[in-house]
């Protein structure tokens, strides 16, 4: 096995697992076919790929044996941690009774996860629609959310991330995701609400208001004066952990219904007790959706996504037939099952509160050293570290931002990167993280940002 100090002096924290040899094709070889066969927009992090191999928990292995301490969690979606021993159980024990059907006959997973997901969420929210992915349910929700309004209208939010189709690309307020195709229609994107680079003065209260003030202005400017849905993430993920402060979420959701609209919280990423405090993201902030878009987490990395909303408006669907082929397949909704037993019974969402808590104080206090870091967000495990030139004029630092998450990696350290100017390292690691893990990820930023 390769040996982690000889090209790191930090030392992980101990791991029991030991990876299986590996013997499959080289890495040069995976990385040519990769290259010669393989869409030529997938891009991969890091000036040499890194290639993975097995996965146990939080870390990595690589094919060289190299462990890595994983901060992205496969872009928040593995949160139980990799190879769960609960979630590989349903699904292999689904996987040998019944692979798929179709939902055109019964099965007791669809309707037991859908249950399931209604217990955990506010009473009236209880309505699910299954899919493959979370652009397939933003594009449903909002397309639920027009049937029930007979409007069309959309508010979506600059710097978030809803999905790469068509429609969701519009949805999306990130211009390194947008083609330059046709991208859904009469949708209007309301001002990031993150203090940290508002377009608005004063305090995160006062931002909050004007930000919401700006829902407010779209409508009376931008459409007929009724809309259909306001779409946003309770903390964006893509966009780098910005999200409102105090009251934004119930101040818009306050114009948006006022204007005959529906709201809807697109938890892909803060969902499923990332955030620590609660279960949802939405929770954090006091609001209640009538429709929820969940994907990544809820699968631990079998391709899933759901679409759950109020009976009334999910009530639409019977206007005219609507089918999704592996929508409620018994396999992924075994994972879902398992997911939502894994949470409960390794008390990830404690965990992801108090080492979350200790991992943004760590943050926070390197912040206190390291000119570079402009600002520290976010609740839980789902943080971000936003990079800038200097404080003053918050010019962002991509390079830097890069040079740091190659840093990392020499570490050990596996971290996301995104934001608008995609200068905000993003932590979201699977919620099963020790306090260990968590100190060794700031001490490898600290050497990081002081490259050594
Ligand atoms: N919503 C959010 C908040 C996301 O982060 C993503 C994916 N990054 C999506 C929707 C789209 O999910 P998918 O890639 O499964 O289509």
């Amino acid at each position: 096995m390769a040996d982690e100090t000889a090209i790191s002096r930090l030392r992980m924290p101990p791991c029991s697992h030991q990876p299986a040899p590996y013997g499959g094709p080289s890495r040069e070889e995976v990385w040519t076919e990769r290259r010669r066969y393989v869409n030529p927009g997938v891009f991969h992090l890091y000036r040499e790929p890194i290639m993975l191999v097995e996965g146990r928990g939080q870390y990595l292995w690589d094919e060289t044996g190299r462990r890595y301490l994983d901060f992205i969690a496969g872009i928040a979606t593995v949160s139980c941690g990799h190879g769960h021993p609960r979630v590989l159980a349903r699904i292999r024990e689904q996987l040998e009774t019944l692979q798929h059907a179709t939902t055109i006959y019964l099965h007791p997973n669809y309707g037991e996860l859908a249950r399931r997901l209604a217990e955990t969420l506010p009473d009236g929210l209880e309505v699910a629609c299954f899919t493959n992915s979370g652009s397939e349910a933003n594009e449903l929700a909002v397309n639920l959310a027009r049937a029930y309004t007979c409007a069309t209208d959309v508010i979506a939010v600059r710097s978030g991330y809803h999905g790469g189709s068509a429609a969701t690309m519009g949805l999306t307020g990130l211009s390194s995701w947008k083609f330059s195709i046709p991208q859904g229609v009469s949708i209007h994107h309301t001002v990031c609400p993150d203090p940290y680079r508002s377009p608005f003065e004063g305090s995160p209260d006062e931002i909050a208001r004007k930000s919401a003030g700006d829902v407010q202005q779209i409508i009376a400017c931008q459409t007929p004066g009724r809309v259909a849905a306001f779409l946003a993430e309770a903390i964006q993920g893509v966009g780098g952990a910005t999200h409102g402060r105090g009251d934004y979420l119930r101040l818009a959701y306050r114009a948006v219904r006022d204007a005959g609209g529906v709201c809807i919280a697109d938890e892909v990423q803060c969902g499923f007790a990332r955030t620590g405090r609660h279960f949802w993201g939405f929770q954090n902030f006091g609001v209640e959706p009538d429709i929820v878009t969940l994907a990544k987490a809820i699968g631990n990395g079998m391709p899933l996504g759901a679409v759950i909303a109020r009976r009334e408006i999910a009530e639409v669907l019977k206007q005219k037939l609507h089918f999704n082929t592996f929508g409620g397949n018994p396999v992924a909704m075994a994972a879902g099952l398992g997911v939502l037993e894994a949470i409960e019974e390794d008390g990830l969402q404690e965990n992801a509160r108090r080492v979350g808590d200790r991992l943004k104080a760590g943050l926070l206090e390197l912040m206190q050293r390291h000119e570079p870091i402009g600002d520290v967000r976010g609740l839980g495990l789902m943080l971000g570290v936003e990079l800038v030139g200097d404080r003053e004029s918050k010019e962002p630092a991509a390079a830097e931002c890069a040079e740091v998450l190659e840093e990392c990696r020499r570490h050990g350290l596996l971290l996301g990167k995104g934001g608008l100017h995609g200068n905000v390292l993003r932590i979201k690691p699977p919620l099963c993280i020790t306090e260990a893990d968590a100190d060794f990820a700031v001490e490898v930023l600290d050497a990081a940002l002081r490259r050594k």
